[in-house]
């Protein structure tokens, strides 16, 4: 049997969880939440992080943070998870899907501007399977039209563009530390702020809307209800487990693309004999091997093959629905322009098992099943 994903688990993470149970601190911000949000400010060289209760919160948070309210419009891939669109729908704002490129399944953005209305506050985009959207480009067009750019990087943690990590360049950032994802803590996520003018505001929104931060600090001597506010603070607990990930963040990282690699040399013929199309990685780009995946012919095919795969035990995984023909897309949002690509590539790509720490025999037990398909 091979699972499609396992999450990762270096070992550490029993002494960690014990180390903040023992010093009676298993509420948020404690030592291991600050210890998490201080080593990924300084290996991604970002203005401030603070560790969120998952990678949805910390879209509620910039979507807050950006102050979408009623009307308000933004723009945002449809080839995406819930999440990037609730949290527009969650300020009353509209969703306005704009299609995808087929090579990275990222936004695109040559059809960004054409979606850009008197209405229109902020571009949503998504780092799929740790690819960089095209981003000179984006921040260019937010520029031009004075328009906020939050990056869904849930699945970029670790991945850069022109040497710059994927969450530091738009005005807000958000990484997922789900299980799923290549570092976890169960469920978590952190926000990324690019300008300082919102540390404080963020602050206050996470912690229910007090000034409590400041009061930790000793800038004031009380704490008090000072605005709009939710809890958006993980356990220390959760902060423990992902502090053992983080303290082996290269290891997670050179393993999963080590076997990125292996499949990669696999499926190469393949792609090259027209038969799949595999995952482009612009050149301006380094990715996280968060993904590895396939797109065969068609919906047909890909059908097919998960099925053939199954019979052997393998799971392998689609997604995602358009966001603009799901039910939720249909009530809240709009897809502007025409849809090339979104449902026609969507219904292709199939995901391979990849986690950290996959044994060798059971990427050989991938890699030669699917071979298998393909020869049949
Ligand atoms: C996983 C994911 C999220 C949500 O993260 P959670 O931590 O599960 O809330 C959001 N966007 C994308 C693109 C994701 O892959």
């Amino acid at each position: 049997m091979v699972p499609f994903n396992v999450a990762p688990f270096v070992g550490d993470e029993f002494t960690y969880i014990k180390q903040a149970i023992e010093a009676n601190k298993i509420s948020g911000d404690g030592r291991f939440t600050k210890l998490c949000n201080k080593i990924l400010e300084d290996r991604f060289n970002a203005q401030k992080v603070m560790l969120t209760t998952s990678g949805t919160s910390a879209l509620d948070m910039a979507a807050l943070l950006c102050g979408l309210k009623q009307g308000d419009e933004v723009i945002l891939p449809s080839f995406t998870f819930s999440s990037t669109a609730t949290a527009i729908v969650l300020c009353g704002a509209v969703p306005v899907f704009v299609d995808i490129r087929p090579d990275t399944m990222n936004i695109d953005e040559k059809k960004i501007e054409h979606a850009i209305t008197d209405k229109t506050k902020a571009i949503f985009v998504v780092h799929y399977g740790g690819v960089a959207c095209e981003m000179d480009t984006i921040m260019q067009i937010a520029e031009k039209h004075g328009l906020f750019v939050v990056e869904d990087a849930a699945q970029a943690v670790m991945s850069t563009y022109k040497g710059r990590a994927l969450g530091t360049i738009g005005n807000f950032g958000c990484y997922s530390f789900h299980e799923t994802k290549n570092y976890s803590m169960g469920e978590g996520g952190a926000i990324l702020i690019n300008n300082e003018k919102y540390n404080e505001p963020a602050e206050i929104l996470r912690e229910k809307g007090t000034n409590r931060s400041k009061f930790f600090r000793g800038q004031v001597d009380k704490y008090t209800w000072v605005d709009f506010g939710d809890s958006f603070l993980p356990s220390d607990i959760n902060a423990a487990y992902l502090y053992a990930q983080l303290m082996h963040a290269d290891e997670i990282n050179e393993n999963r693309l080590e076997t990125y690699n292996l499949y990669l040399d696999a499926f190469k013929p393949l792609a090259d004999k027209g038969r799949i199309e595999l995952q482009h990685i612009p050149e301006e780009c380094v990715h996280n091997a968060h993904i590895f995946y396939l797109k065969l012919k068609d919906l047909d095919d890909r059908t097919k093959f998960i099925e053939y795969m199954k019979d052997s035990a393998i799971y392998a995984a689609f997604h995602y629905v358009p966001l603009h023909s799901s039910p939720a897309g249909q009530k809240f949002g709009r897809f502007d322009g025409e849809d090339e690509f979104t449902t026609k590539e969507s219904e292709r790509l199939v995901r391979l098992p990849l986690y950290y720490n996959m044994i060798k025999e059971k990427r050989d037990l991938v890699i030669d099943c699917a071979l298998r398909y393909f020869m049949a």
